[in-house]
């Protein structure tokens, strides 16, 4: 049997073709590896640095515990084709990366390959427990994971997230490392401001609600009193506050502050028993909206001068 092709086929058979071939070629010339984050602030960073050459996508939204969230299967499909994953680390994700990763069956973006990137190990982390006991909770063992906190250490982490793309993609290494002066550059200025603008809360006695803030509060100089989880990760039990609020009955409290994602009553709580007030800070950047890293940090700082 033959078939008969006429013009107006062949015509269309050869737009299709040639069509296939720009796009694919605009898409290979424009993002050329697919970073996972697993938290926005990490996604914002990516974009950042690596502009139109990434396709960049975040595990998390700001408003959700990256704690504990849950394997679902777009989640796995998505870390099957990541080139590049961008993470915490120092613990973090220990609940829901590792079957994740197994699910994914991604060789290349596993723990100890070029492809597996943790923020955290290129940072000083606090709050590394001398002795290990998982009776005291969700504890953090390799250290606080919430390093994103301090704008000291968004530096660190995008100095060597650039290495590590390029590493990925030389190709592009001069788009990235032009993209990454501009970065830091502006972080920097950024930097300046935010401590001109935070020098009010040198020595100010804060709670928070979860250990959280730890690298903020320190950059800042912040003086945590106590937190209202007795252990990391363990609600506040009625008892836990109760004994919080004797505790802290002489104290002059500045602020209680807890997450956007966590429930305010027990910080609302402490408040009506002291007079101190409460803020809610913003966890992380707003990535599905377009906010960026140092948008995110200024309304961080904001929140904190508004209280008087
Ligand atoms: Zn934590």
């Amino acid at each position: 049997m033959r078939m008969h092709i006429n013009p107006v086929m062949r015509k269309h058979f050869l737009l299709t073709v040639s069509l296939c071939a720009s796009l694919f070629h605009s898409v290979s010339a424009q993002a050329t590896l697919n970073v996972f984050a697993c938290e926005p602030e990490w996604a914002a960073l990516a974009k950042a640095i690596g502009g139109d050459r990434l396709t960049v996508y975040s595990a998390t939204t700001a408003m959700q515990d990256p704690h504990h969230i849950q394997a679902r299967p777009g989640l796995i499909a998505k870390a099957r084709r990541a080139d590049l994953l961008v993470c915490s680390g120092a613990e973090l994700e220990v609940g829901w990366l590792p079957l994740l990763l197994r699910k994914s069956g991604n060789a290349d973006v596993r723990p100890g390959q070029p492809g597996n990137f943790a923020a955290a190990d290129y940072v000083e982390k606090t709050g590394v427990p001398e002795k290990l006991d998982r009776r005291l909770g969700d504890v953090h063992a390799e250290g606080n994971p919430h390093i994103h906190t301090s704008p000291e250490n968004i530096l660190l982490v995008a100095a060597a997230l650039h290495q590590r793309i390029i590493e990925l993609d030389p190709d592009n290494a001069d788009y990235y490392s032009a993209q990454y002066a501009v970065f830091e550059k502006h972080w920097q200025q950024q930097i300046k401001q935010w401590q001109q603008q935070t020098e009010s809360l040198r020595g100010a006695k804060i709670v928070t609600h979860h250990n959280y803030w730890t690298y903020l509060n320190e950059w800042a100089g912040m003086n945590v009193l106590a937190t209202l989880e007795p252990v990391p990760g363990v609600s506040p039990s009625s008892s836990h506050l109760a004994k919080l609020k004797k505790q802290l009955s002489q104290q002059e409290i500045k602020m209680i502050i807890h997450v956007s994602y966590v429930s305010d009553r027990p910080s609302q709580w402490l408040a009506e028993k002291t007079g101190a007030p409460v803020v809610a800070l913003p966890a992380t950047v707003d990535f599905q909206d377009g906010q960026t890293l140092s948008q995110w940090f200024d309304e961080v700082v904001q929140q904190l001068l508004s209280v008087k």
